[in-house]
């Protein structure tokens, strides 16, 4: 099929090169410059395990091409994907701007037949939204249809997760429309749920909104074992074996962040007060996930006595491991409460540490995590990235001020700590 996908950020580049990869011909779009001169030279402008492999092969095979221009993209293509960005707005409802603006300049283009897919998370009612300015610019109504394709898939593994979904939601009004889509994923051979687009608008949100609520159920019970000297780990285990609960996102830590949960969550908070409903419990959901981490610091400025003067080591900055996205990460949340009390910091991460200089450009980068533990009253692992799993804790510990660790992903355990000479903490017990 002829694919255009506009917006090349994680979820628009990943998505057109694994459709190109399926055998489509695709042209992505986006309206920065960098970005487009990159992605020609074969060079992925995001971090994203397998991608760079994928776009070379997908460009000499000569199934993806890139372009600054919708109106060409647009033309050439009987399916038209909106990637664009929903950053939330100043009162927290996700922005439309740029999903707004890119369908005008869609709707400027359509001269046949086209399936307008939106797949930017975007809140109930939005693809009703996107018709509209479609109809605004003249289309006609037998000429469009809107469909909602929202995107599950994860920074990180987003390859695997595009190839490997769980479901694959298509919402739509017109039964073609949604046919158009199931053809065009039909090679990876997952479960599709037709329904309609309000529906599908609010799987996304429903999902994400959940996902973050099991995390801040498990966050919430590691204050209680902490208070009650229990062990959250256990406590997670135990509950998660139950096949009615599950094992995953049940481990507790700093909390959620990156560029999807903390904007879903308030998004959906948001949606449902303008049509009437006060959702309280995603309220307490979001007041958890905030305390977590300051209660974190609160407890390391507590055990080193102040952290005026103090030399606090960061191993990890993206909000995750495998990305080099610091959306909403906890890295910076840390980093502006040490600052704030007086401390300095200096931090190593395998990939992001370019973002967070953006944000934070007078902090010490480090050049690998041995270096973030010289001289520093305190180390913090924030990320657990792969290359922190196997660190000589030993040797970390020999060239730090005061041997405190403070586990914020419950990665090393005690016996380990003890072992190296190291005074653990960690979360939630
Ligand atoms: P992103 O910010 O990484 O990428 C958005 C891209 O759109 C950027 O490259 C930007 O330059 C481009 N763009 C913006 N305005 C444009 C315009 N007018 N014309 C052309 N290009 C334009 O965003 P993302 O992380 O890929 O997320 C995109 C959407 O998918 C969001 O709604 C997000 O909530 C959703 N989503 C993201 C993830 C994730 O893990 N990142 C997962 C699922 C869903």
């Amino acid at each position: 099929m002829r694919v255009a996908v506009i917006g090349t950020g994680y979820v628009g580049l990943v998505t057109g090169v694994v459709l190109a990869e399926l055998g489509n011909q695709v042209i992505c779009v986006d309206n920065d410059p960098r970005k487009i001169d990159m992605l020609k030279k074969g060079i992925p402008p995001i971090y994203e395990p397998g991608i760079e492999e994928m776009l070379k092969k997908t460009l000499e095979d000569g199934y993806f091409q890139v372009s600054d221009n919708i109106g060409t993209a647009v033309e050439a293509s009987e399916i038209v994907f909106i990637a664009v960005g929903t950053p939330p707005g100043p009162d927290g409802t996700p922005d439309m701007t740029a999903v707004k603006a890119v369908a005008r300049e869609i709707g400027k283009a359509i001269n046949k037949y086209t399936v307008v897919v939106n797949k930017s998370t975007v809140p109930v009612g939005s693809g009703d939204v996107v018709g509209n300015i479609l109809r605004e610019q003249g289309v006609p109504d037998d000429k469009f249809d809107v469909v909602s394709n929202p995107e599950f898939l994860r920074e990180g593994s987003a390859i695997f997760d595009t190839l490997n979904p769980d479901r694959i939601v298509i919402g739509a009004k017109r039964r073609e429309a949604a046919v158009k889509l199931v053809e065009l994923y039909a090679p990876l051979e997952k479960p599709m749920i037709m329904t309609d687009l309000n529906s599908a608008e609010l799987i996304k949100y429903a999902s994400n909104a959940f996902l973050a609520t099991k995390i801040s159920f498990i966050n919430a019970m590691s204050r209680v074992c902490e208070a009650s000297g229990a062990n959250v780990a256990d406590v997670a285990k135990g509950m998660g074996l139950d096949k009615r609960i599950g094992d995953q996102f049940l481990q507790s830590g700093l909390g959620w962040g990156g560029s999807c949960f903390p904007k879903d969550v308030e998004g959906l908070v948001k949606s449902s007060e303008l049509l009437g409903y006060d959702f309280q419990m995603l309220k307490a959901v979001q007041e958890i996930n905030e305390t977590q981490t300051l209660h974190f610091v609160d407890r390391i400025e507590k055990r080193i006595g102040g952290l005026k003067g103090k030399t606090v080591g960061l191993l990890g900055l993206a909000f995750k491991p495998n990305t080099d996205d610091i959306r909403d990460a906890k890295s910076l949340v840390i980093i502006e409460e040490v600052i704030k009390r007086g401390g300095k910091v200096q931090a190593y991460d395998p990939v992001a540490a370019e973002n967070v200089k953006q944000v934070f450009p007078d902090i010490l980068y480090c050049e690998g995590p041995y270096e973030v533990a010289d001289r520093a009253d305190v180390l913090i692992l924030v990320t657990e990235w792969n290359e922190f799993k196997s660190l000589d804790l030993e040797r970390l510990a020999c060239s730090m001020n005061e041997k405190i660790l403070f586990d914020g992903r419950r990665l090393y355990g005690k016996a380990r700590a003890d072992k190296a000479g190291l005074e653990y903490h960690t979360i939630g017990s």
